[in-house]
């Protein structure tokens, strides 16, 4: 097999912003996988440097393993890093191989990814994401209301940048999608506990708030159990987008209502999969983090999977470099049954424009 590699680095349609960062712009490194005269695809939202760790160490491990054998190459890949930590963006460069990898497999066999994998559902739910903090009251309603309108029933929105003016916000979201959507909210960790708990409160009295993401800090496994117990009856807690290593998402999951994970982090599908069957264990719901394209497929396969986040910046991103890109139909993606592994091709030339 044979690895090639590129990055490309997207601005932003606005300034975006969250509770605990800003960003302009969003890389997304390429793997291509090549055996017999099929190529697959997979990729990362991440710096141009795992490209870099791709070359110059992934390639050489897969490059006389068979195709077929996923989890084989998945197994040497996450060994041969050992000495550079099983997390950030080691992991990060095993899953953007694996699921090339994946995708590859898919295509020798002649079969949509899903397919392949084994569906437990042919749609994957997702809610709308994005409402950033650097959106204007205006911006945040426009762009929450157009996924409701476009029949996607759940959106999120961020918050924790100026908290004395989250419930404002959150008010204002709430009237722009009216009172049958659910509405979801995202801290990104920026708030203390105390701050969370009641804030909390406030959201689920003024906005009906289902579901809280990062109230506080990812690290702070004790306050997410706190938050998870105190906050209004039917308003979730969630994490687990910064997951790696299955190490991590066990310490995490007794924590949270809804465990979150990123196939294009975690180590790939098959680190994905791996996810869902802790999240079996456990009797814990998944929900998948961002790159839609690849999650279409993977959270079809997933068990204990009850949606997807449908990231604006990754969408907007997916849909300008791959033909085939889905769109959520009925509130939820479906696979493309006619095309086989992931159903995206790369636009060469549109990308290139971008090359990082
Ligand atoms: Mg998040």
């Amino acid at each position: 097999m044979r690895l090639d590699v590129s990055s490309y680095t997207i601005p932003t349609d606005a300034p975006e912003s969250d509770g605990t960062l800003e960003w302009d712009s969003t890389t997304i490194v390429l793997v291509q996988a090549s055996a017999g005269s099929e190529t697959g695809i997979g990729y990362t939202y991440g710096a141009e440097v795992i490209g870099t760790l791709i070359e110059s160490k992934l390639a050489g491990v897969v490059r006389d393993r068979d195709p077929l054998d996923v989890q084989g190459s998945w197994q040497a890949m996450t060994e041969s890093l050992r000495n550079n930590g099983e997390t950030g963006i080691a992991y990060m460069a095993v899953a953007a191989v694996d699921v090339a990898l994946w995708d590859l497999k898919a295509r020798l066999l002649g079969l949509p990814l899903a397919k392949l994998l084994g569906r437990y559902r042919e749609t994957v739910p997702v809610y709308g994401s994005g409402g950033f903090t650097s959106y204007s009251d205006e911006q945040l309603a426009e762009q929450l209301s157009g996924w409701v309108e476009k029949g996607i029933p759940r959106v999120k929105m961020k918050v924790g940048r100026e908290p004395d003016r989250d419930p404002e916000r959150v008010r204002a979201a709430r009237s722009a999608i009216g009172d049958a959507a659910e509405l979801f909210v995202d801290g990104n960790g920026a708030y203390t506990r105390k701050q969370a708990l009641a804030l909390a409160e406030q959201f689920y009295a003024d906005a009906a708030v289902s579901w809280f993401e990062e109230p506080v800090s990812s690290e702070d496994l004790e306050g997410l159990a706190l938050l998870r117990d105190r906050v209004p009856g039917p308003m979730e807690v969630a994490a687990g987008e910064y997951g790696y290593g299955i190490g991590y998402f066990r310490r995490m999951l007794p924590n949270v209502d809804v465990q979150q994970a990123d196939a294009t982090r975690c180590g790939g599908i098959t680190g994905l999969l791996r996810v869902d069957a802790l999240c079996a264990a456990h009797e814990t719901a998944l929900s998948g983090h961002c790159a839609p394209q690849i999650h279409a497929h993977a959270l079809s396969a997933c068990q204990r999977t009850v949606h997807l986040e449908y990231f604006h910046d990754h969408s907007r991103i997916e849909g300008m470099l791959f033909d085939g890109a889905l769109s959520p139909e009925g509130g939820a993606l479906r696979p493309d049954e006619s095309r086989p592994g992931l159903g995206i091709e790369l636009r060469q030339a549109d990308a290139e424009r971008f090359a990082a």
